[in-house]
């Protein structure tokens, strides 16, 4: 089970079908998987004749381009390990996350370079090539490309090495490594691209908008690689116009994005009046959605949401949930769904368990953290660090979540996030969600703080719709007829943003520092 398998078919089965380039504002470019496919085999010839040798790591820094893409493939086919880097991270986390990982090569967009010049001057002997041409130490990626004989004949693999390398988001603490074997990605592929998962077909056009530093990019590009469905990347800094009209243009059908991605990109349809009625389905994902925002997708764009529950150790997906049909038409059903991160994916298998190890019932009520095994969920990270988050070939996911009798998931929140009131558990984001559903409030973020009578009490930061005002108090009294009494803040604090992660997550350890200093400056990054 190899992962290099997939360009084969598809070079064999739809060789003419798209890899659609859309850079908003410039030319559009199209490639056949056939002309993709010599291309691949001659980045890989061309990455064995720079030294890369089996195992070796080739670390991408860029956008989600063509190129990208072509670095999915060559480099597993070489032989070696596709360790994608989050591009949004600080020069100093990269060079951290370089350094972890070893990597020999370096291939980055030259927008991107001067993030890595820390990392580079620590590492003297990694190679960089530039996507977008040479530069000083710099290769150029299409002279590689020119001048590399096809790898017709790539170093034997075996299912069990790596094929690809992620570090997680670093929401909660310093990133970890997650490797991913060959045959944990094929399998990962197979089972996304089931009926109740993706179900990409050649029918398909699937924009990439999750970044492909990602955990295999949410593992769409390996799924549409298979199923034959053409491609499109939005290349370098996509905006929600761009997507927009990315969708208009290609008449894209399948896409999936972070919830305040979605935010942007419905806020500017309703404003341009874009037409995205080609897409069958939006997926979101990485965080929970608010209600109002799934609601808000389904009825101005006429089009269903599905949610997928994952992690970087899941590579990526974990559940999926998209409206089965006995669901899909039934108003009350859709709605109590709607909180749900869907059903586990065939392969997987999973324990409730509470604080003590005790399994819990999967009744949608009784709570408890999520454990994960299966073939696509790691069981280390890579150099063997935090071993305390495996016990027995099961991942200790940090997400505290209720299993309903139907199999369907809620992650009520992380460990490190919830709120311990009097004996009581409250749970961070199902009070941010009932607070953004207060007509004046735009976004809201919910964090602990110390009490002496109950331990922890909820404090809300909130930001206000522009042109809307709203006093706390009120905000406040509203909530009284919203969530259980013990549950109201403390306090709601009105502040101008709040401060999100590099892929958009809260930023709750940022906000908890905050709050401990005086909230003297709410902002995240621009
Ligand atoms: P780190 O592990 O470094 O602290 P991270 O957990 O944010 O960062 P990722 O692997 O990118 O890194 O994210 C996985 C986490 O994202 C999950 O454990 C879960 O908390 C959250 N998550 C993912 N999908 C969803 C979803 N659909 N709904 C709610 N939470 C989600
Ligand atoms: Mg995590």
């Amino acid at each position: 089970l190899l992962v290099t398998e997939f360009l084969h078919r598809a070079r064999e089965f739809f060789p003419g079908k798209e890899i659609v380039q859309y850079h908003d504002g410039e030319p559009v470019h199209r490639y056949t998987y056939r002309d993709y496919y010599d291309r691949v085999l001659r980045l890989a010839g061309a990455l064995r004749e720079l030294g890369v040798r089996p195992g070796d790591r080739v670390a991408t820094l860029a956008w989600n381009h063509y190129r990208h893409l072509e670095l999915y493939l060559a480099v597993p086919l070489a032989g070696a390990v596709l360790h994608t880097v989050n591009l949004r991270l600080e020069p100093a986390e990269i060079d951290y996350i370089l350094g972890h990982a070893g990597d020999r090569v370096l291939v980055a967009d030259s927008s991107l370079l001067p993030s890595v010049e820390q990392a580079r001057a620590a590492r003297p002997d990694m190679l960089v090539v530039g996507t977008d041409g040479a530069g000083p130490g710099v290769l150029d990626y299409e002279d590689l490309v020119a001048s590399g004989a096809p790898l017709l004949d790539p170093p034997a693999v075996a299912e069990d090495d790596l094929a690809a390398l992620c570090y997680t988001s670093g929401t909660t603490g310093f990133p970890k490594g997650v490797g991913y074997s060959h045959r944990a990605l094929y399998l990962h592929t197979f089972a996304a691209c089931l009926a109740d998962g993706h179900a990409i077909s050649e029918r398909d056009t699937v924009l990439h908008v999750v970044p492909m530093f990602h955990a295999n990019a949410w593992g769409i590009p390996f799924a549409a690689l298979m199923s034959g469905a053409t491609q499109v990347l939005p290349g370098a800094h996509p905006v929600p116009a761009g997507i927009a009209r990315a969708i208009e243009a290609e008449r894209v059908t399948y896409t999936g994005m972070v919830p305040t991605v979605a935010v942007d990109l419905l806020r500017v349809a309703a404003a341009t009046g874009a037409d995205l009625g080609s897409l069958r389905a939006l997926v979101l994902g990485g965080s929970s959605p608010s209600e109002e925002l799934v609601r808000s997708i389904e009825e101005q764009l006429g089009v269903p949401v599905f949610q997928g529950w994952g992690m970087t150790e899941i590579s990526p997906m974990g559940t999926f949930s998209r409206p089965l049909p006995s669901v899909e038409h039934d108003p009350a059903q859709r709605r109590r769904l709607i909180r749900k991160q869907g059903r586990l994916l065939p392969g997987l298998r999973w324990r409730l368990v509470d604080d003590e190890g005790r399994e819990q019932p999967h009744d949608g009520v009784a709570r408890g953290e999520l454990l994960i095994r299966g073939p696509w969920v790691a069981t280390s990270y890579f150099r063997d660090e935090h071993p305390e988050s495996f016990t027995d070939g099961w991942l200790r996911t940090g997400d505290i979540a209720t299993i309903d009798e139907h199999g369907y998931l809620e992650v009520v929140d992380r460990a490190k996030d919830l709120i311990k009131s009097g004996g009581e558990w409250i749970s961070s984001v199902a009070l941010e969600q009932a607070l953004t559903g207060h007509p004046a409030v735009a976004d809201a973020a919910v964090v602990a703080v110390p009490h002496e009578r109950w331990q922890e009490r909820p404090l809300a930061l909130v930001v206000l719709d522009s042109g809307q005002e709203a006093e706390p108090d009120d905000v406040l009294e509203w909530l009284r007829g919203q969530v259980p009494r013990w549950w109201v803040p403390e306090r709601i604090v009105v502040v101008d943003s709040l401060p999100r992660t590099s892929v958009g997550k809260l930023d709750k350890k940022a906000l908890r520092d905050k709050v401990a200093a005086g909230l003297s400056d709410v902002r995240g990054r621009p």
